[in-house]
């Protein structure tokens, strides 16, 4: 069965069609990527997975079950996180801060047990603060724990991004362009890291990605799209060798 499957999806702002018909599955285990020129509908194919935005028309299903109906909060406690384009950090807490942050908006117990603080509050602290530590220890961000994030580098500031939505221990996770923006070195760290997201936490990623030579690294298959419409859908080298989808890029 399919982790994620999407039907038709589409979405109208006024006269725009930002997102129109568009469909694929995501098996669990891959690396699924959404490629297309500036204005071609990715993030807004995001925003309708993480339920920002409402679809005009089609269905998205998650895991077997119908997520089309549910409202934004309700994603992240299904297993599903995502980072954002322009990174949507808290600049002046630490970067341990804001991924206890992403860990709270998943948490399972009441404010009333909260108050009491009693033995199963005490221990669903204990695991927020494990998982924190280990997408820490994952992503090498231990020199800058205590730091605020305002004063970190760009580069920095892109990977504590992948670690909020980790730290929420998803089992698909939405990447939008993570190498944007990323010294070459930086952007191998990116492609090792979305690898191990696999091997080791055993997640499924859909990343929207301009870098082609990371497409190509790490993705089993890609969806090309532009004007909000599916272009082709296959392996990398399949989809790049596309008629549309040069011409897309091209112009011509
Ligand atoms: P991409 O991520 O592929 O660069 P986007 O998904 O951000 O593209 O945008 C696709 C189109 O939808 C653009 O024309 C954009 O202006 C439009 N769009 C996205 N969100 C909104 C919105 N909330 N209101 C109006 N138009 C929007
Ligand atoms: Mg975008």
């Amino acid at each position: 069965m399919n982790l994620l499957e999407i039907r038709d999806l589409t979405v109208h702002f006024g006269g725009v069609k930002a997102v129109d018909g568009v469909s694929f599955d995501v098996a669990p285990g891959e690396i699924f990527a959404i490629i297309g020129p500036n204005g071609a509908g990715k993030s807004t194919i995001f925003n309708l997975i993480s339920r920002i935005y409402k679809p005009t028309r089609g269905t998205i299903w998650f895991d077997g079950q119908d997520i089309t109906g549910l409202k934004a909060q309700d994603i992240a406690p299904l297993g599903i996180a995502r980072t954002f384009q322009n990174i949507e950090l808290f600049d002046h807490s630490t970067v341990l801060d804001n991924l206890l942050m992403g860990r709270h908006t998943h948490r399972k117990t009441s404010f009333v047990q909260d108050a009491l603080f009693l033995p199963k509050v005490r221990r669903e602290e204990r695991l927020h603060r494990e998982k924190v530590e280990e997408v820490i220890e994952f992503l090498e961000l231990e020199a800058h724990r205590t730091k605020m994030i305002a004063g970190l580098p760009y580069g920095v500031r892109k990977v504590v991004e992948i670690g909020r939505a980790l730290a929420i221990g998803p089992r698909l996770i939405l990447l939008d362009e993570p190498a944007s923006g990323l010294s070459v070195e930086e952007t191998q760290d990116v492609a090792f890291w979305i690898e191990d997201m696999r091997r080791d936490m055993g997640l499924t990623v859909l990343m929207v990605e301009h870098d082609m030579s990371l497409v190509t690294q790490v993705c089993d298959r890609v969806l090309a799209v532009a004007n909000g419409r599916p272009l082709a859908l296959g392996t990398p080298a399949e989809v790049q060798a596309h008629p549309d989808v040069q011409a897309a890029y091209l112009g011509t």
